[in-house]
């Protein structure tokens, strides 16, 4: 029988050679821990353990000797490992494992296990030789891994749900908007209609997706000055921005169509398409028509038995002798004063339904354009005492234009100047001549005017929001002065910081051989 006795190995009927020590010391050397259990003693203890052994467990050679291997798994022992470690034990197989085992500190370290039955001549085994490595830094690697690996797995189908769901998203959006969108692709197919679409024009998917937008319908989007437009989105970016289509559209009749075309910002699978957005304007512009008919009807209206008002009024103004009190004097220049504000309200309202309907009428006559300025200035400066009027350099040109409507202008502006800087109490106005143009700035240190409103003040009827209720006013007057320059073929624009202030600027084109240089 095989013995092993003080770390000596003693082959029993076999002479102890020489080169034993030599093997003890090489199990010694090895970096594996390497145990031998004799499978002929009760519970198949523990007999030999080389030092590597000691080191992995942590126990001492004198507290493994004789013990089960079992020991190293304290009370984790419902490990599949174990149970294919016993049945090898068993059948005497060969077996390899991954084991939980734990120092004698307590710590779980990862044993890897080889494990090989000896055995004597007549088959029985006799012994068994276990070789283990502690692999716990592999199997943290491992696990960190998998850990990893997880983690990104749920992070890229996070990743796909949420495309999923924005790709639902932004089509649901398609779907409902109150507007008619197309998407079309570079060649201007039709990639997809919303169901805004489909209702408006009357029509199915199939007679709208994969034709051409200039095919569709009895051919109404193919219109030159769209094309031109819509063959620059994808190269220029530049939008289509309200391109107005007047037509007799199959199945729905006259319409006016109002048309948008973005490039598609988003990445990916939306690259390079056009989102075209069409919305019905018909019954607007009908009802729009219809405002300013009424406000053209009332004005007129208006304006008749107020030219009898300001004809008695002056009957009476004219009537009033020495006698008459300072009471009914003053009362009835008072009652003068608000005729002539209400004739100019609605004088004003007139012009509008003139520009409106294109029934602008210029006189045009050629004038000396900074005498007509400083006259101007003059009688506002005389009626408003409490501001300053600056005047500051001169054009030296006379204009081509109608005089009166230009005058209304610089009192617009010089108006506007007064009332919204009611803190401030200088207007600077700045004439200039630039190239063939004559320039003119009025300037005050007002409440200035926010850069999104900047846009909007030359709409008719617009007010700045804030200044509704402290200011009286009808938002039309700086539309009337917009139209009139243009009319001259000039521009006006406003450069303003909000609480700083305002400039209001205009130019008109000095009448071809009318500049005087001087
Ligand atoms: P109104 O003065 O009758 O409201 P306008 O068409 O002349 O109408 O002006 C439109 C709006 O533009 C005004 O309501 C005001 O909000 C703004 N605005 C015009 N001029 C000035 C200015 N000089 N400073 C600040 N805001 C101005």
């Amino acid at each position: 029988m095989n013995t092993f006795r003080n770390g000596k190995f003693n082959l029993s009927g076999e002479s102890l050679t020489d080169n034993f020590d030599l093997l003890v010391k090489a199990l010694d050397a090895s970096i594996s821990g390497i145990i031998i259990t004799d499978n002929s003693q009760p519970d198949n203890p523990i007999v030999y353990c080389n030092k590597a052994f000691e080191k992995i467990s942590g126990y001492q050679r004198s507290e493994i000797i004789g013990h089960n291997c079992r020991f190293l798994q304290k009370d984790d022992r419902a490990q599949v490992a174990r149970q294919k470690l016993s049945d090898c034990i068993k059948n005497g197989y060969e077996c390899r494992v991954e084991i939980r085992n734990y120092r004698k500190s307590g710590d779980l370290f990862w044993n890897e296990l080889y494990m090989s039955p000896v055995k004597d001549k007549s088959g029985h085994i006799t012994h068994f030789i276990g070789v283990q490595n502690d692999i716990t830094e592999r199997k943290k690697a491992e696990q960190d891994l998998r850990q990893q690996k997880d983690l990104m797995e749920r992070k890229i189908e996070e990743r796909t749900a949420e495309l999923r769901d924005s790709e639902a998203f932004l089509s649901s959006i398609i779907q409902t908007v109150r507007e008619s969108l197309l998407v079309l692709d570079p060649q201007f197919n039709v990639l997809s209609a919303n169901d805004h679409f489909l209702k408006t024009f009357k029509v199915t998917a199939e007679e709208t997706v994969d034709k051409h937008l200039y095919e569709l319908g009895n051919h109404q989007w193919d219109i030159p000055p769209l094309k031109e437009l819509l063959v620059k989105i994808l190269p220029t970016n530049n939008p289509v921005v309200d391109f107005e289509v007047e037509h007799d559209f199959p199945h729905i009749g006259r319409k006016l169509m109002l048309l948008n075309a973005y490039r598609v910002e988003l990445e990916g699978q939306y690259k390079d398409q056009i989102l075209l957005a069409i919305e019905d304007i018909t019954d607007r512009r009908e009802i729009e028509r219809r405002k300013d008919d009424f406000l053209s009807i009332a004005s007129h209206e208006l304006k008749t038995p107020l030219t009898t008002i300001k004809g008695y009024i002056q009957a009476l103004q004219r009537m009033v002798n020495a006698e008459a009190g300072e009471r009914f004097r003053s009362t009835l220049d008072k009652v003068a004063v608000y005729v002539d504000r209400l004739n100019n309200l609605i004088a004003e309202l007139l012009d509008v339904s003139r520009i409106q309907s294109g029934n602008i009428e210029l006189h045009k006559t050629s004038f000396n354009f900074d005498a007509m300025m400083s006259e101007t200035i003059d009688a506002m400066q005389t009626s408003t005492p409490s501001h300053h009027f600056i005047l500051e350099g001169r054009t030296g040109s006379y204009i081509d234009g109608d005089e009166s409507h230009l005058i209304q202008v610089v009192n617009n502006l010089l108006s506007n100047a007064v009332k919204y800087s009611p803190e401030s109490k200088e207007i600077f106005i700045h004439l200039s001549r630039v190239s063939e143009y004559v320039k003119v700035s009025v300037t005050d240190h007002g409440l200035g005017i926010s850069v999104e409103d900047q846009k909007k003040v030359f709409e008719r009827f617009f007010r700045v929001g804030d200044v509704q209720e402290r200011f009286p006013g009808m938002g039309i007057g700086l539309y009337i002065c917009d139209q009139i320059i243009k009319n001259h073929r000039g521009t006006l624009w406003v450069d303003s910081n909000k609480g700083e202030g305002s400039t209001f600027s205009f130019t008109l084109p000095i009448g071809e051989g009318q500049a005087n240089g001087n």
